[in-house]
């Protein structure tokens, strides 16, 4: 059991990103001193709605330049603090190499992190923020899964180089975390492994989260002919700051946590946006038939190769939250909140005008 000391300063790293951004607002908040680990604090774009953020708050930022691909790159920000959060990780599916551009950053980083907190002696805990990719692949697994729904027990065996690489660095990076945590008893660690998340983008102009990314498509036109209706988790951005809170600060917090507040499908996602912005945007409103997105989909999205697209569309996707609510309190925001508020963000910022 881990009691963190709320005066001493905690460590966020990739704090630039859309996830990280929520828990920064949290801890500032809460008058805490966040030392921010990015990879350039100069870069005014990345680090403004930060700043921000603590003028307007009881708490302080410091910044810190970091790299997931330098040894000892965390060193001088983990220095006195007794909790870290490592969100930073590469999110995309823009890339060349999947090796250089994904596994070598979640992986190098997650160890370089984690040996980090071995040698560093006030840390406690670290609470790493892993994904349901680590879990699972494709919704076909969920019917596979006993009682037919994804659980913490579970890790993912189907992903590799070649076949969704984002999966499989999430999964490997995690299999690092647990191996280093195993090897000391300095620390423990917690993961949260939220499924897909939206919300609000707290700098939406310079987000390049995939979250941002298939959000646009919804609104810009790429998928007016239809959304399909391919089975994933959904949660709120804003629950996943508060998860990754909780899960720092509750003592008893134990092991990974499932964190998805809806097993959903990108239809009914975007059929939420409706009401509100149907009249103005692209939304889809039916599904995409399979054939089709057979057909497109590599083009949209790196992602859905054919292979994934006959695992995933009209596949419902299932998965147990229940450890994160029991454990520690987690309440979920319904779909229509998260979808809304996040286009909202969208819309203010001008990214349909273009
Ligand atoms: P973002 O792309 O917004 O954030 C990723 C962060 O990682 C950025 O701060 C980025 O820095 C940093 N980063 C990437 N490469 C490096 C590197 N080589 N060295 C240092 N920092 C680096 O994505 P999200 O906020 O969506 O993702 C945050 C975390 O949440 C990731 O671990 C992701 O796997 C996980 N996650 C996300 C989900 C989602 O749906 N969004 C779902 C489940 C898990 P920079 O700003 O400089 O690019």
């Amino acid at each position: 059991m881990k009691n963190i000391d709320k005066t001493k300063p905690v460590l966020v790293t990739g704090a630039t990103g859309f996830v990280a951004g929520w828990l920064v607002k949290k801890l500032l908040e809460e008058g805490m001193t966040v030392h921010a680990a990015v990879r350039n604090p100069d870069k005014q774009e990345k680090v403004a709605h930060l700043n921000e953020m603590a003028k307007n708050s009881a708490g302080k930022i410091m910044y810190f330049k970091s790299d997931l691909l330098q040894e000892d790159s965390y060193k001088e920000a983990m220095e006195g603090c007794e909790l870290v959060f490592h969100t930073a990780s590469p999110f995309t599916s823009e890339f060349k190499n999947p090796q250089t551009e994904l596994i070598d950053p979640a992986v190098k980083g997650t160890e370089n992190v984690m040996e980090t907190a071995k040698q560093t002696s006030s840390v406690k805990r670290v609470v790493v923020t892993s994904s349901c990719a680590s879990i699972y692949t494709d919704a076909t697994e969920c019917t596979q899964a006993p009682n037919g729904m994804l659980t913490e027990d579970i890790w993912n065996t189907t992903s590799s180089l070649e076949y969704q690489p984002y999966y499989y660095s999430k999964t490997l990076a995690e299999r690092k975390a647990w191996e280093i945590t195993d090897s000391q008893s300095q620390f423990d660690l917690v993961t949260i492994n939220p499924s897909f998340v939206l919300g609000p983008m707290l700098n939406p102009k310079f987000t390049t989260s995939e979250s941002f990314t298939i959000l646009k498509q919804m609104g810009d036109g790429t998928m007016k002919a239809g959304a399909p209706k391919m089975g994933v988790g959904l949660v709120d951005v804003r629950d996943v700051a508060d998860a990754h809170f909780l899960a720092g600060f509750t003592p008893e917090a134990k092991g990974r946590y499932i964190t998805s507040g809806h097993n959903t499908n990108f239809l009914e996602m975007a059929l939420t946006l409706q009401d509100k912005f149907g009249a103005d945007y692209g939304i889809p409103k039916k599904p995409l038939p399979k054939w089709l997105l057979s057909l497109i989909g590599p083009m949209v999205n790196k992602a859905f190769s054919r292979k994934f697209i006959k695992n995933n569309v009209n596949v419902e996707w299932k998965a147990d939250n229940s450890k994160i609510k029991s454990d520690l309190g987690m309440k979920f925001m319904p779909i229509k909140t998260t979808m809304e508020d996040s286009f909202q963000v969208l819309v203010e910022a001008g990214i349909f005008n273009k």
